[in-house]
């Protein structure tokens, strides 16, 4: 059985596959890349634009998928700029929940959305 981190190696893959096959990384730069992930973040906050909260949860009811599709645009685009920055993103994660477990202190933090710095 592989660990989550050979499967996320292997979509890296995929996605890099999926890049060379069709020359597309002579359009990919940091900043190029920055403004596909952002647009496709827009994209998952336009499922929500306008609605209240009962119009957001029927609208995830009808449209998990479609809102799905979305989360791995934005995916997509974190893991292709991880590679081609050669940025570990499983540690980037570990090393930031280490960090948000310091500035969110349990003890501070908990039924509080107060910023870190004014806790
Ligand atoms: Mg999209």
């Amino acid at each position: 059985m592989s660990s989550s981190n050979d499967q996320l190696t292997l979509r890296i893959r995929r996605i890099i596959d999926f890049r060379d096959a069709r020359d597309w990384k002579q359009f990919h730069n940091p900043k190029d890349i920055s403004i596909s992930l952002v647009l496709e973040a827009t994209e998952v906050l336009e499922h929500f634009q306008w609605k209240n909260k009962e119009e957001m949860e029927e609208h995830i009811k009808k449209n998990k998928d479609s809102i799905g599709e979305e989360l791995a645009d934005v995916l997509y685009w974190i893991l292709l700029m991880c590679h081609d920055l050669k940025i570990d993103i499983l540690a980037a994660l570990d090393d930031k929940l280490k960090k948000n477990e310091q500035k969110y202190p349990v003890e501070k933090a908990r039924g509080n959305h107060t910023k870190y710095n004014k806790l």
